[in-house]
């Protein structure tokens, strides 16, 4: 691989997440797009941004995508937006515990059925210690490529591992609109952390979200992004770099992935340290797998921290 110049560090996501936080809707339904309502839920933290956007898709019958973590209040804010309404299906992006386990509230008080990829299997919940939901399992399994909807819409499901193992999106065919789930977003970018976590799987997906079209992205944190083609290829370009620095950093002689940190992320809060030394971890393993790593000693590398 060429080694680039270094680019600038981002903005860090915390403090993006202050200023989305100051403008954050909790506990009312907001209409962003016809047939489209977002409730947001009250669980601002480093990595979610102002919260997790569990969304309400059509009029008359209704579709949840992302029923959001297991908070009474954030339920029942929910439960009031669809004010009786009749739900057809409660569709999961992954089992992150931002994202699935309120689809059991939600449930229990609609009778609509979960739709995901699948469950998480028990080695892996093992070798994690990511917040991951290891309770949820579908009703209806959902694989690559397969849709859903009624005879005016339909709902095209990806599957796109990197983040997570069982991570879907979710492209309403009709209108070019794609529920991105954590894959992509707006407001930061998207924690890629081993063992769970997979660089080179994260990237693969990019590459088939790119390929959809999308003409709106609706993510599960922040806000929509209205150039979705953009934003992919902006991602994909913030990877390669810090790829690029941290073989860079190889070739300087700085291996240990506490020194590779501390030497691109200079500036970092201690509470961010251990999710920062997944993301490195995670360029590592991809440069050993894709032979990216020859200047590179191998780095031992071990479980993950918290869910970035
Ligand atoms: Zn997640």
């Amino acid at each position: 691989m060429t080694v680039s110049r270094p680019s600038p560090n981002p903005v860090p996501s915390h403090i993006v997440a202050q200023s989305l936080r100051k403008a954050a809707c909790y506990g009312k339904a907001e209409r962003i797009a016809p047939g489209l309502v977002r409730v947001l839920a009250e669980n601002a933290k480093d990595y979610t941004g102002p919260g997790t956007n569990t969304y309400l898709l059509g009029e008359d019958r209704l579709w949840i995508i992302d029923p959001g973590p297991a908070m009474d209040c954030h339920v029942a804010a929910v439960l009031d937006a669809i004010n009786g309404r009749p739900v057809d299906g409660i569709c999961v992006t992954h089992t992150h515990m931002d994202h699935s386990p309120a689809a059991v509230a939600l449930q229990a008080a609609t009778g609509a059925a979960t739709y995901g990829f699948g469950g998480l299997p028990p080695a892996a919940v093992a070798v994690t210690e990511e917040d991951v939901d290891a309770d949820f399992r579908p009703d209806v399994r959902l694989g690559d490529g397969e849709r859903i909807g009624s005879g005016r819409w339909t709902v095209e499901a990806l599957h796109t591992p990197g983040h997570f193992p069982n991570h879907l999106c979710f492209h309403l065919v009709e209108r070019g609109l794609l529920f991105s789930g954590d894959h992509v977003m707006g407001w930061s970018t998207t924690a890629v952390v081993p063992p769970l976590g997979h660089l080179g799987a994260y990237m693969d997906s990019l590459d088939k979200l790119a390929a959809v079209s999308a003409r709106l992205m609706a993510p599960s944190h922040g806000p929509l992004v209205d150039r979705p083609a953009e934003r992919i290829a902006e991602i994909r370009a913030h990877r390669m770099a810090r790829h690029d620095q941290i073989l860079d950093c190889a070739g300087r002689g700085i291996v240990a992935v506490a020194d590779i940190v501390a030497a691109i992320y200079p500036d970092l809060p201690d509470r961010l340290v251990q999710a920062a030394q997944g993301q490195v971890r995670a360029h590592l393993d991809w440069a050993a797998e894709t032979g990216d790593d020859a200047p590179l000693p191998l780095v031992p590398t071990r479980p993950a921290g918290a869910h970035p």
